[in-house]
Protein backbone atom coordinates (compact mmCIF):
# COMPACT_ATOMS: atom_id res chain seq x y z
CA UNK A 1 0.00 0.00 0.00
CA UNK A 2 2.87 2.10 1.07
CA UNK A 3 4.83 1.48 -2.01
CA UNK A 4 1.23 2.35 -3.92
CA UNK A 5 1.30 5.56 -2.82
CA UNK A 6 4.75 6.35 -3.22
CA UNK A 7 4.32 4.97 -6.85
CA UNK A 8 1.10 7.20 -7.48
CA UNK A 9 3.55 10.73 -6.06
CA UNK A 10 5.72 10.43 -7.84
CA UNK A 11 3.86 10.03 -11.45
CA UNK A 12 1.52 13.20 -10.13
CA UNK A 13 4.82 15.16 -10.07
CA UNK A 14 5.94 16.72 -13.45
CA UNK A 15 9.59 16.70 -12.85
CA UNK A 16 11.54 13.75 -14.02
CA UNK A 17 11.95 11.31 -10.72
CA UNK A 18 14.01 8.34 -10.07
CA UNK A 19 14.17 6.65 -6.86
CA UNK A 20 17.09 4.15 -6.24
CA UNK A 21 18.80 2.17 -3.82
CA UNK A 22 22.46 2.47 -2.87
CA UNK A 23 23.73 0.57 -5.43
CA UNK A 24 22.41 2.83 -7.90
CA UNK A 25 19.55 0.32 -9.11
CA UNK A 26 16.83 2.57 -9.89
CA UNK A 27 13.68 0.79 -8.10
CA UNK A 28 10.83 3.59 -9.69
CA UNK A 29 10.65 5.98 -12.90
CA UNK A 30 8.20 8.24 -12.63
CA UNK A 31 5.97 9.22 -15.65
CA UNK A 32 7.41 11.69 -16.54
CA UNK A 33 10.93 10.61 -16.73
CA UNK A 34 9.81 7.24 -18.77
CA UNK A 35 8.69 10.45 -21.36
CA UNK A 36 11.84 11.71 -21.04
CA UNK A 37 14.08 9.44 -21.07
CA UNK A 38 12.42 7.15 -23.55
CA UNK A 39 11.82 3.93 -21.81
CA UNK A 40 10.89 3.31 -17.97
CA UNK A 41 13.94 2.58 -16.71
CA UNK A 42 13.16 0.35 -13.67
CA UNK A 43 15.79 -2.53 -13.07
CA UNK A 44 18.87 -0.43 -14.62
CA UNK A 45 21.29 0.47 -12.86
CA UNK A 46 22.34 4.41 -12.66
CA UNK A 47 25.66 4.26 -12.90
CA UNK A 48 25.65 1.72 -16.27
CA UNK A 49 22.55 3.75 -17.97
CA UNK A 50 23.97 7.27 -17.26
CA UNK A 51 27.51 6.82 -17.64
CA UNK A 52 28.64 9.81 -16.37
CA UNK A 53 31.67 10.23 -14.18
CA UNK A 54 30.15 13.58 -12.84
CA UNK A 55 26.79 12.08 -12.27
CA UNK A 56 28.42 8.72 -10.55
CA UNK A 57 30.19 11.50 -8.04
CA UNK A 58 27.39 13.51 -7.33
CA UNK A 59 25.50 9.62 -6.51
CA UNK A 60 28.16 8.82 -4.69
CA UNK A 61 28.58 12.09 -2.68
CA UNK A 62 24.62 11.92 -1.63
CA UNK A 63 24.89 8.56 -0.21
CA UNK A 64 28.38 9.02 2.13
CA UNK A 65 27.67 12.47 2.72
CA UNK A 66 23.71 11.86 3.82
CA UNK A 67 23.18 15.20 1.58
CA UNK A 68 21.34 16.57 -1.35
CA UNK A 69 24.39 17.01 -4.18
CA UNK A 70 23.93 18.42 -8.02
CA UNK A 71 25.37 17.34 -11.23
CA UNK A 72 24.81 18.81 -14.55
CA UNK A 73 24.20 16.64 -17.34
CA UNK A 74 24.17 17.65 -21.19
CA UNK A 75 22.58 14.92 -23.55
CA UNK A 76 24.13 14.82 -26.86
CA UNK A 77 22.50 14.09 -30.10
CA UNK A 78 19.24 15.84 -31.69
CA UNK A 79 17.39 16.65 -28.15
CA UNK A 80 20.51 18.07 -27.00
CA UNK A 81 19.23 18.53 -23.59
CA UNK A 82 21.19 20.49 -20.56
CA UNK A 83 19.69 18.47 -17.07
CA UNK A 84 20.28 19.41 -13.61
CA UNK A 85 20.17 15.79 -11.90
CA UNK A 86 19.79 16.74 -7.97
CA UNK A 87 20.27 13.29 -5.77
CA UNK A 88 18.54 13.75 -2.57
CA UNK A 89 19.51 10.83 0.08
CA UNK A 90 15.78 9.65 2.00
CA UNK A 91 15.76 8.73 5.02
CA UNK A 92 16.25 4.45 5.36
CA UNK A 93 12.53 3.23 5.34
CA UNK A 94 13.93 -0.18 5.29
CA UNK A 95 17.82 -1.59 6.07
CA UNK A 96 18.65 0.09 2.48
CA UNK A 97 19.20 3.58 2.31
CA UNK A 98 17.43 4.96 -0.73
CA UNK A 99 18.60 8.00 -3.16
CA UNK A 100 15.97 10.22 -4.57
CA UNK A 101 16.88 11.73 -7.75
CA UNK A 102 15.04 14.61 -9.32
CA UNK A 103 15.99 16.15 -12.56
CA UNK A 104 15.45 19.43 -13.70
CA UNK A 105 15.11 20.38 -17.94
CA UNK A 106 17.67 23.55 -18.33
CA UNK A 107 17.40 23.63 -22.25
CA UNK A 108 14.59 26.87 -21.83
CA UNK A 109 16.61 28.92 -19.14
CA UNK A 110 19.74 28.47 -20.67
CA UNK A 111 18.19 29.39 -23.89
CA UNK A 112 16.58 32.20 -22.69
CA UNK A 113 19.14 33.58 -20.79
CA UNK A 114 21.81 32.70 -24.22
CA UNK A 115 19.23 35.19 -26.09
CA UNK A 116 19.15 37.67 -23.59
CA UNK A 117 22.95 38.38 -23.69
CA UNK A 118 23.07 38.15 -27.33
CA UNK A 119 19.95 40.76 -27.44
CA UNK A 120 21.96 43.29 -25.26
CA UNK A 121 25.21 42.72 -27.11
CA UNK A 122 23.70 42.98 -30.41
CA UNK A 123 21.56 46.34 -29.35
CA UNK A 124 24.91 47.58 -27.75
CA UNK A 125 26.77 46.84 -31.13
CA UNK A 126 23.77 48.97 -33.03
CA UNK A 127 24.22 51.62 -30.84
CA UNK A 128 27.89 51.87 -30.45
CA UNK A 129 28.32 52.14 -34.45
CA UNK A 130 26.56 55.32 -34.97
CA UNK A 131 28.14 56.80 -32.09
CA UNK A 132 31.65 55.84 -32.93
CA UNK A 133 31.12 57.37 -36.33
CA UNK A 134 29.81 60.46 -34.42
CA UNK A 135 32.73 60.78 -32.09
CA UNK A 136 34.68 60.46 -35.37
CA UNK A 137 33.25 63.51 -36.44
CA UNK A 138 33.54 65.10 -34.14
CA UNK A 139 37.22 64.74 -33.28
CA UNK A 140 37.33 65.99 -37.02
CA UNK A 141 36.28 68.66 -36.49
CA UNK A 142 37.72 70.12 -33.57
CA UNK A 143 40.94 68.79 -35.38
CA UNK A 144 41.63 68.19 -39.11
CA UNK A 145 38.34 70.50 -40.35
CA UNK A 146 38.25 73.18 -37.28
CA UNK A 147 38.52 76.10 -40.04
CA UNK A 148 36.97 74.61 -42.71
CA UNK A 149 33.20 75.69 -43.01
CA UNK A 150 31.94 73.94 -45.96
CA UNK A 151 33.57 70.59 -44.47
CA UNK A 152 31.56 71.30 -41.15
CA UNK A 153 28.45 71.29 -42.76
CA UNK A 154 28.52 68.27 -44.60
CA UNK A 155 30.09 66.41 -41.29
CA UNK A 156 27.22 67.77 -39.47
CA UNK A 157 24.23 67.12 -41.91
CA UNK A 158 25.97 63.17 -41.69
CA UNK A 159 26.40 63.68 -37.52
CA UNK A 160 22.75 64.21 -37.84
CA UNK A 161 21.65 61.35 -39.49
CA UNK A 162 23.72 59.14 -37.14
CA UNK A 163 22.40 60.73 -34.65
CA UNK A 164 18.68 59.95 -36.37
CA UNK A 165 19.81 56.49 -36.70
CA UNK A 166 20.05 55.77 -33.03
CA UNK A 167 16.81 57.81 -32.23
CA UNK A 168 15.22 55.15 -34.61
CA UNK A 169 17.04 52.12 -32.70
CA UNK A 170 15.64 53.52 -29.20
CA UNK A 171 12.61 53.57 -30.68
CA UNK A 172 12.17 50.37 -31.73
CA UNK A 173 13.58 48.63 -28.80
CA UNK A 174 11.64 50.77 -26.79
CA UNK A 175 8.24 49.61 -28.85
CA UNK A 176 9.75 45.97 -28.72
CA UNK A 177 9.49 45.98 -24.53
CA UNK A 178 6.50 47.66 -24.71
CA UNK A 179 4.60 45.06 -27.11
CA UNK A 180 6.65 42.25 -24.89
CA UNK A 181 5.16 43.41 -21.47
CA UNK A 182 1.53 42.78 -22.70
CA UNK A 183 2.10 40.46 -25.68
CA UNK A 184 0.10 38.16 -23.08
CA UNK A 185 -2.89 40.45 -23.07
CA UNK A 186 -5.73 39.54 -25.27
CA UNK A 187 -6.55 42.88 -27.70
CA UNK A 188 -10.62 43.51 -26.50
CA UNK A 189 -11.07 46.23 -29.14
CA UNK A 190 -13.21 46.30 -32.36
CA UNK A 191 -11.38 47.03 -35.02
CA UNK A 192 -11.65 47.24 -39.19
CA UNK A 193 -8.72 46.13 -40.68
CA UNK A 194 -9.30 47.61 -43.66
CA UNK A 195 -9.64 51.59 -42.02
CA UNK A 196 -6.43 50.20 -40.41
CA UNK A 197 -4.54 49.54 -43.70
CA UNK A 198 -5.71 53.10 -45.20
CA UNK A 199 -4.70 55.08 -42.12
CA UNK A 200 -1.21 53.34 -43.02
CA UNK A 201 -1.51 53.87 -46.61
CA UNK A 202 -1.38 57.99 -46.03
CA UNK A 203 1.50 57.80 -43.91
CA UNK A 204 3.32 55.81 -46.61
CA UNK A 205 2.31 57.15 -49.88
CA UNK A 206 5.05 60.17 -49.04
CA UNK A 207 7.46 57.35 -48.47
CA UNK A 208 6.58 55.86 -51.68
CA UNK A 209 6.65 58.45 -53.52
CA UNK A 210 10.31 59.73 -52.41
CA UNK A 211 11.39 55.81 -52.98
CA UNK A 212 9.61 55.68 -56.66
CA UNK A 213 7.99 52.93 -55.97
CA UNK A 214 4.50 52.42 -56.69
CA UNK A 215 1.74 51.36 -54.37
CA UNK A 216 -1.83 49.67 -54.85
CA UNK A 217 -4.33 48.89 -52.24
CA UNK A 218 -7.21 46.61 -52.54
CA UNK A 219 -8.74 47.08 -49.11
CA UNK A 220 -11.47 45.07 -48.75
CA UNK A 221 -14.49 46.86 -46.15
CA UNK A 222 -16.00 45.20 -43.02
CA UNK A 223 -13.51 43.32 -42.12
CA UNK A 224 -13.59 43.30 -38.37
CA UNK A 225 -10.89 41.50 -35.96
CA UNK A 226 -10.06 42.10 -31.74
CA UNK A 227 -7.10 43.91 -31.74
CA UNK A 228 -5.18 47.30 -31.14
CA UNK A 229 -5.15 49.64 -33.52
CA UNK A 230 -2.00 51.20 -33.20
CA UNK A 231 -0.19 48.05 -32.93
CA UNK A 232 -1.69 47.09 -36.00
CA UNK A 233 -1.12 49.76 -37.82
CA UNK A 234 2.53 49.51 -36.79
CA UNK A 235 2.23 46.22 -38.67
CA UNK A 236 1.05 47.23 -41.73
CA UNK A 237 3.55 50.19 -41.63
CA UNK A 238 6.86 48.07 -41.13
CA UNK A 239 5.66 45.65 -43.47
CA UNK A 240 4.47 48.19 -46.72
CA UNK A 241 7.56 50.29 -45.79
CA UNK A 242 10.11 46.82 -46.07
CA UNK A 243 8.66 46.23 -49.44
CA UNK A 244 8.94 50.30 -50.42
CA UNK A 245 12.37 50.43 -49.16
CA UNK A 246 13.72 46.96 -50.37
CA UNK A 247 12.33 47.13 -53.73
CA UNK A 248 13.02 50.44 -54.39
CA UNK A 249 12.50 52.64 -57.93
CA UNK A 250 10.01 51.82 -60.73
CA UNK A 251 9.11 49.12 -58.39
CA UNK A 252 5.26 48.24 -57.58
CA UNK A 253 3.98 47.13 -53.84
CA UNK A 254 0.50 45.48 -53.93
CA UNK A 255 -1.06 45.77 -50.82
CA UNK A 256 -4.48 43.63 -49.95
CA UNK A 257 -7.18 43.07 -47.15
CA UNK A 258 -9.27 40.09 -47.69
CA UNK A 259 -11.12 37.53 -46.14
CA UNK A 260 -10.36 33.68 -45.99
CA UNK A 261 -12.80 31.59 -44.43
CA UNK A 262 -12.49 32.43 -40.58
CA UNK A 263 -9.38 34.98 -41.60
CA UNK A 264 -8.16 38.08 -42.21
CA UNK A 265 -5.40 38.57 -44.15
CA UNK A 266 -3.34 41.52 -45.37
CA UNK A 267 -0.82 40.39 -47.98
CA UNK A 268 2.03 42.84 -48.95
CA UNK A 269 3.95 41.64 -52.13
CA UNK A 270 6.55 43.24 -53.86
CA UNK A 271 8.68 42.26 -56.56
CA UNK A 272 12.01 43.49 -54.99
CA UNK A 273 14.73 42.03 -54.72
CA UNK A 274 13.23 38.54 -52.80
CA UNK A 275 14.97 36.88 -49.93
CA UNK A 276 17.01 33.39 -50.09
CA UNK A 277 15.11 30.38 -48.44
CA UNK A 278 18.07 29.76 -45.51
CA UNK A 279 16.93 33.75 -44.52
CA UNK A 280 13.49 33.28 -44.51
CA UNK A 281 12.68 30.98 -40.67
CA UNK A 282 15.12 33.86 -39.29
CA UNK A 283 13.73 37.24 -40.59
CA UNK A 284 11.68 37.70 -37.47
CA UNK A 285 14.34 37.46 -34.86
CA UNK A 286 15.68 40.33 -33.33
CA UNK A 287 18.50 42.17 -34.85
CA UNK A 288 18.31 39.30 -38.05
CA UNK A 289 19.12 40.29 -41.24
CA UNK A 290 19.96 39.57 -45.13
CA UNK A 291 22.63 42.40 -45.47
CA UNK A 292 23.12 44.01 -42.47
CA UNK A 293 25.04 47.10 -44.80
CA UNK A 294 21.71 46.92 -47.15
CA UNK A 295 19.42 47.18 -44.20
CA UNK A 296 21.96 49.91 -42.77
CA UNK A 297 22.18 52.11 -45.66
CA UNK A 298 18.26 51.76 -45.98
CA UNK A 299 17.59 52.84 -42.30
CA UNK A 300 16.48 49.68 -40.76
CA UNK A 301 17.18 48.87 -37.56
CA UNK A 302 16.75 45.14 -37.89
CA UNK A 303 14.25 45.12 -35.71
CA UNK A 304 10.92 45.70 -38.09
CA UNK A 305 9.59 41.88 -38.37
CA UNK A 306 10.73 41.09 -34.71
CA UNK A 307 8.46 44.04 -33.57
CA UNK A 308 5.82 42.28 -35.63
CA UNK A 309 5.81 38.92 -35.14
CA UNK A 310 5.07 39.57 -31.52
CA UNK A 311 2.44 41.69 -32.04
CA UNK A 312 0.86 39.40 -34.13
CA UNK A 313 1.55 36.75 -31.81
CA UNK A 314 -0.39 38.52 -29.29
CA UNK A 315 -3.31 39.19 -31.82
CA UNK A 316 -3.28 34.83 -32.33
CA UNK A 317 -2.16 35.52 -35.47
CA UNK A 318 0.45 34.02 -37.46
CA UNK A 319 2.87 35.66 -40.31
CA UNK A 320 3.75 34.03 -43.48
CA UNK A 321 6.53 34.63 -46.00
CA UNK A 322 6.77 33.55 -49.44
CA UNK A 323 9.62 35.32 -51.26
CA UNK A 324 11.85 34.01 -54.27
CA UNK A 325 15.37 35.42 -55.30
CA UNK A 326 15.10 38.15 -58.12
CA UNK A 327 11.28 37.89 -58.27
CA UNK A 328 9.67 39.52 -54.74
CA UNK A 329 8.19 38.57 -51.47
CA UNK A 330 4.93 38.53 -50.15
CA UNK A 331 3.74 38.88 -46.47
CA UNK A 332 0.63 37.74 -45.26
CA UNK A 333 -0.39 38.71 -41.76
CA UNK A 334 -3.39 36.12 -41.03
CA UNK A 335 -5.86 36.96 -38.21
CA UNK A 336 -8.80 35.28 -36.79
CA UNK A 337 -12.05 37.18 -37.70
CA UNK A 338 -14.25 38.41 -34.93
CA UNK A 339 -17.65 36.83 -34.80
P1 LIG B 1 15.20 46.11 -41.16
O1 LIG B 1 15.10 47.24 -40.22
O2 LIG B 1 16.61 45.69 -41.43
O3 LIG B 1 14.40 46.30 -42.41
P2 LIG B 1 13.31 44.02 -40.49
O4 LIG B 1 13.19 43.24 -39.25
O5 LIG B 1 12.15 44.84 -40.89
O6 LIG B 1 14.62 44.88 -40.33
O7 LIG B 1 13.65 43.02 -41.67
C1 LIG B 1 14.67 42.07 -41.49
C2 LIG B 1 15.37 41.79 -42.83
O8 LIG B 1 14.47 41.12 -43.70
C3 LIG B 1 15.81 43.01 -43.57
O9 LIG B 1 17.06 43.48 -43.13
C4 LIG B 1 15.87 42.49 -44.99
O10 LIG B 1 17.09 41.84 -45.20
C5 LIG B 1 14.76 41.46 -45.05
N1 LIG B 1 13.50 41.97 -45.64
C6 LIG B 1 12.41 42.38 -45.00
N2 LIG B 1 11.41 42.72 -45.86
C7 LIG B 1 11.92 42.52 -47.09
C8 LIG B 1 11.40 42.68 -48.42
N3 LIG B 1 10.14 43.11 -48.64
N4 LIG B 1 12.20 42.34 -49.46
C9 LIG B 1 13.46 41.90 -49.27
N5 LIG B 1 14.01 41.72 -48.04
C10 LIG B 1 13.26 42.03 -46.97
Amino acid sequence: MEHEIVGAIMDALPAPLLLLDVAGRILRCNTSATAYFGSDLRHQIFQFHFRKPALVEALNRAIQGKMTSTAHYQSLGATNHALEFNFCPLPAYSDSPLVLVVCRDQSRENRVERMRSDFVANASHELRTPLTTLSGFIETMQGAAKQDEKARGEFLALMKAQAERMSLLIDDLLSLSRIEVDEHVEPRELIDLGMVVRQAESLLRPIAKEAGCEMHFDVAPDIWVKGDANQLGQVANNLVENAIKYSGRGKRVDVAVSRQSNDATLTITDNGPGIAAHHIPRLTERFYRVSAQESRTRGGTGLGLAICKHIIKRHRGRLDIVSQVGMGSRFTVVLPIAE
